[in-house]
């Protein structure tokens, strides 16, 4: 049975969703069921077109251009889906759904693999999402995230966004344990981590501001990607490791050519 202002309000969003073979200038891939040892080879055939409500597909240009800025610049989106006959967002083009990106240089992040570069988009994406639904949330997440609308944005005591902040946290690495439960250590280390929630493992619980909540992704994303850009310099060749990440050592060898210069100058 089907009552009619649920079918208004379908028509009105069925309007407003246009097909893109783009995010930004960076093509859209289909890939799944697929050779496995081509992944990501974005082969022209596996371009596709995908229908996007307006408000999704703004949204992800925003996280684009953020991955565009702060990291690299993508060659190719592979996505598992947009618009899909489902229930849930998907059905109005609201959901969006990565399995992967391939980067300049031939860098692929798959989302299988749970790798910093992983953990940095997911977090840009929760910069702009209310829900995220990734490997922690349950199996069905293992290879994609899902993002969708149906949420407002900000931070919530749920499974997804908990545990994905959890993740990071472990990441980063703070001992503890990815449940999705908000507890005293998860809270400890997110304190700590930001500077921000002034409390102790035995104060009293409370969960991140809206505004604690965004610098923390903010600040995950922007480390992260400059980790795995920093490792990449450094396999290269391009960058050496010594002496500029390491300020102790960098000081030391100024004191030793401080030192070396005024017994010079005694000298
Ligand atoms: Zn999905």
């Amino acid at each position: 049975m089907k009552l009619l202002p649920s079918g208004f309000a379908l028509k009105h969003k069925r309007m407003s969703m246009i097909k893109h073979t783009k995010i930004n200038s960076i093509p859209l891939y289909y890939e799944r069921n697929l050779d496995e040892s081509t992944w990501g080879d974005l082969s022209k055939w596996k371009a596709g077109r995908f229908n996007f409500d307006e408000e999704l597909y703004e949204a992800l240009e925003w996280v684009f251009e953020q991955v565009e800025k702060f990291f690299m610049f993508p060659l190719g989106i592979i996505t598992a889906g947009v618009q899909v006959d489902k229930e849930g967002e998907h059905k109005f083009g609201r959901a969006f759904d990565l399995d992967g990106i391939v980067f300049q240089g031939g860098l692929k992040l798959r989302i299988r693999d749970r790798t910093k570069l992983h953990a940095a988009v997911m977090a840009t994406f929760m910069q702009r999402f209310g829900v995220v639904l990734g490997w922690m949330y349950d199996e069905d997440h293992e290879d994609h995230f899902h993002v969708d609308l149906s949420k407002g944005w900000g931070f919530r005591n749920s499974r997804s966004i908990v545990g994905a902040v959890q993740w990071f946290l472990e990441l980063d690495g703070y001992a503890i344990k990815i449940d999705g439960i908000w507890g005293p250590k998860t809270q400890y280390a997110f304190g700590k981590h930001e500077g921000l929630l002034k409390l102790k493992v035995y104060d009293t619980l409370r969960y991140p501001s809206h505004d604690e909540y965004g610098a923390f992704l903010r600040r995950i994303a922007l480390k992260f990607f400059d980790e795995v850009k920093r490792e990449r310099m450094i396999e290269d060749g391009e960058i050496e490791e010594f002496p500029g990440n390491d300020m102790r050592r960098t000081l030391k060898e100024i004191r030793r050519l401080v030192d070396e210069a005024l017994n010079e100058e005694e000298g």
